[in-house]
């Protein structure tokens, strides 16, 4: 159902059609939950902006791709960027991190991902993952995006991203798979409208100001915003069953080393301790699950 454009909140992702030019964009502002995942990180500058970028970049894209289950963008391999990952939850929760490599990785985007790729995964709650991976290519994010889309899906694509350590800002615009010649003109107007916008202006503008900006002369039909958060999932209990999985041998030699087994996330950096009686209290209680068959619900 299409909505008004004043209907187009902060904290949301709003997807919306330009049908007369078939064109599809989505738009987002998000400030919750930004400073503790992108601003506070423990990485360069540079990092962090892109971390950013990915991140605002990564529920525009999962709005349209509708993964019954989870989307993964990872950069992997660049020259001062070990890993960066970025994971999508189907609700639109959203939570990334970055390894770096080197001593103080900085640069723009194509100095610090110089001879890596670009990794789009699709892991659907039923069924088989699978993976895109495409040259990363493009002086900044917007652009590795782009290519990626015109690689892989060959879908004529635009973003322009946003993120100051305390909010990200996004908006895409995709030509409609369908779309014939016909409709080059359309998309010629729409990737017109989406150059005059810097990522300062998306920033610091409201999505249902941007969208008045933009395309208040066309004809613009708003689907219901979805909500978006960005969150971690990690928990004590997800820990317990990581550490449970690595084997009793291996955590009880670490407590013996260290003391206490240390898990830090490396997405949100929470800390969880485990003293020797925790690590054994864990796996005697794993021991006894184990003695007694007929129990299910520990997932
Ligand atoms: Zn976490």
């Amino acid at each position: 159902m299409a909505i008004a454009p004043e209907q187009a909140p902060d904290e949301h992702v709003t997807t919306f059609l330009l049908p007369e030019h078939h064109v599809r964009g989505a738009i987002l502002r998000v400030c919750a939950g930004v400073s503790a995942m992108v601003g506070r990180r423990d990485v360069q500058p540079d990092v962090r902006r892109v971390l950013g970028e990915m991140c605002a970049a990564g529920p525009l894209m999962a709005a349209h791709l509708k993964v019954d289950g989870r989307l993964a963008l990872q950069i992997q391999d660049g020259a001062q960027l070990a890993l960066m990952l970025i994971q999508i939850e189907d609700d639109l929760r959203t939570r990334g991190m970055a390894r770096e490599r080197g001593e103080a990785p900085a640069g723009s985007f194509e100095e610090l991902t110089r001879g890596g790729v670009f990794a789009v995964t699709f892991e659907p709650r039923n069924g088989q993952s699978y993976q895109a991976l495409v040259p990363l290519q493009g002086v900044v994010v917007a652009e590795a995006l782009e290519g990626y889309f015109d690689q892989s899906e060959q879908l004529p694509t635009r973003f322009v991203l946003a993120s100051n350590g305390d909010c990200l800002a996004g908006l895409m615009l995709q030509r409609l798979p369908e779309a014939g010649a016909a409709a080059d003109a359309g998309w010629d107007h729409a990737r017109a409208l989406l150059d005059t916008v810097t990522p300062d202006e998306l920033m610091a503008q409201t999505p249902a100001t941007m969208l008045h900006r933009l395309f208040h002369a066309d004809d613009l039909a708003l689907h219901d915003p979805q909500p978006m958060t960005m969150a971690c999932s990690c928990s004590q209990a997800r820990i317990s069953r990581m550490l449970l999985s690595l084997g009793e041998k291996e955590v009880h030699d670490i407590v013996e080393e260290q003391g206490l087994v240390t898990v830090t996330c490396d997405f949100c950096g929470a800390v969880y301790h485990y003293d020797r009686a925790q690590v054994q209290a864990l796996f005697s209680a794993e021991q006894a699950t184990q003695e007694s068959p007929p129990r299910s619900g520990l997932h």
